[in-house]
């Protein structure tokens, strides 16, 4: 029997940087059979096309896609906030020995339950999380991932220098814990994995090599991994292996195809950005970590120029937070603060909290928007009674005016439910 969820619906069913435009119903009706999208359209001609369904009204509440984070850590969530730092010392005083305690697999489960919980309750329904660099941590995040329900692609971060001791591995120990891991989860229920080196400074070529062998060994394995977020990061990485720039790096070892996503890409040359198109790789732009630890602002229009996949990513604890809405705020924001600033509107935004995280995850013929025949990931928005948003929506006069709104000023306190195949996950 077909389900109806009835409430203002929007989404994009194609790019709108391709001309692509909000697809909106004002008083919508989305038709899920079992855990899929079979119908969408005005309520008035869904109640007469389905009049057994049963219908599950949402009054002064918006319905869009799952959100989708494409680059957000595990263990950080302690970190959110660490003013005062760029980059490296972010990472040596604040960030590596809060990673170090998840060492001990209670810690880690714990915090595994409180992460994933944060994801569902800001509306994200697909992740590529960058794990942790204990195996026993990484076990306890895939049995509570399986448990979430939501769709999450994760692996063993790997690293063996210029790191807290404690987190340092083995080529050996590398390629077993992670087989162990690959072996036991990758394709089950909404789980992959992605083979996650930490990034080319804390990795000799004997680690990059073993991420190659197992690519080689798994060829639906996803990879991640970070690039080009500060300069005095690249300078490192470019004398550490006498490279023409970073992602010759990972080129060396085959780790950049189609199913590649490297986080933040903010100073990226021209080549680069050629090679990663050339590849179908794809990028995770992250505005509030990029601001938050002063890395610089992403080049959308070069990454738009040389068609390189992006979707949006918090990066916890560089990032400032959960909400998928913020960032696509700050990218709006970083956007009108360069010259050559893009005109972007809220589609765009909406665009690049879903579809285009579902492409840069391979996962666009699955989720991202409400094409017939997808699977029915969606939130249900609904503004706190007397609050900005509840407020300022009054004023609206679109839709494309409501999405403004709601990428400005909603946050976690306005997802009142969140679904996953049709199932509510929160
Ligand atoms: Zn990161």
């Amino acid at each position: 029997m077909p389900k109806i969820f009835r409430a203002s619906i929007m989404h994009t069913p194609q790019s709108p940087f391709a001309g692509g435009l909000l697809a909106s119903y004002e008083d919508g009706a989305l038709v899920i059979k079992n855990d899929e999208i079979i119908d969408l359209d005005d309520y008035a001609k869904i109640a007469t096309k389905y009049p057994n369904a049963k219908t599950h009204s949402f009054k002064n509440s918006f319905i869009l896609p799952g959100l989708i984070d494409t680059h957000v850590h595990y263990p950080q969530i302690p970190v959110i906030g660490a003013m005062g730092l760029r980059l490296l010392d972010w990472l040596e005083q604040r960030t590596l020995p809060a990673e170090a305690k998840l060492a001990d697999r209670k810690i880690a489960k714990k915090q595994a339950k409180i992460f994933l919980k944060q994801l569902a309750r800001n509306g994200t329904t697909t992740a590529l999380v960058f794990g942790a660099h204990f195996a026993t941590a990484m076990e306890e995040f895939f049995i509570q991932a399986d448990k979430s329900k939501l769709r999450i692609t994760a692996g063993l971060v790997l690293g063996d220098r210029l790191l807290h001791p404690d987190l340092y591995t083995s080529p050996q120990k590398a390629y077993s814990e992670s087989k162990a891991l690959i072996e036991k989860w990758h394709n089950k229920n909404r789980l992959r994995y992605a083979v996650t080196p930490r990034f080319s400074v804390s990795c000799s070529d004997e680690i990059l090599a073993v991420c190659g062998k197992l690519l080689a060994e798994y060829p639906d394995l996803y990879f991640t991994t970070h690039i080009n977020e500060q300069i005095e990061e690249i300078k490192l990485v470019k004398e550490q292996f006498g490279a023409p720039d970073y992602l010759e790096t990972y080129e060396k070892h085959n780790l950049i195809n189609e199913r590649s996503i490297l986080a933040h890409n903010v100073h990226p040359s021209d080549s680069e950005l050629s090679r990663i198109a050339r590849a179908n790789a794809a990028v995770a732009h992250c505005p509030s970590s990029n601001m938050f630890i002063g890395s610089g602002l992403f080049n959308m229009l070069k990454h738009l120029e040389h068609r390189v996949k992006f979707g949006l990513g918090s990066d916890v604890g560089g990032g400032t937070g959960f909400s998928i809405f913020k960032e696509g705020l700050n990218s709006y924001q970083v956007q009108m603060l360069q010259k050559n600033q893009l005109d972007l509107g809220s589609s765009h935004l909406l665009y690049l909290a879903s579809l285009a995280g579902a492409e840069a995850l391979g996962l666009d013929t699955t989720v991202g928007s409400f094409e017939i025949g997808k699977k029915a990931d969606f939130i249900v928005l609904k503004p706190q009674a007397k609050s900005t948003l509840a407020i300022n929506l009054k004023y609206s006069s679109s839709a494309e005016d409501s999405l403004a709104s709601i990428f400005t000023l909603a946050r976690a306190d306005a997802i009142k439910d969140v679904f996953v195949s049709g199932e509510s996950v929160l």
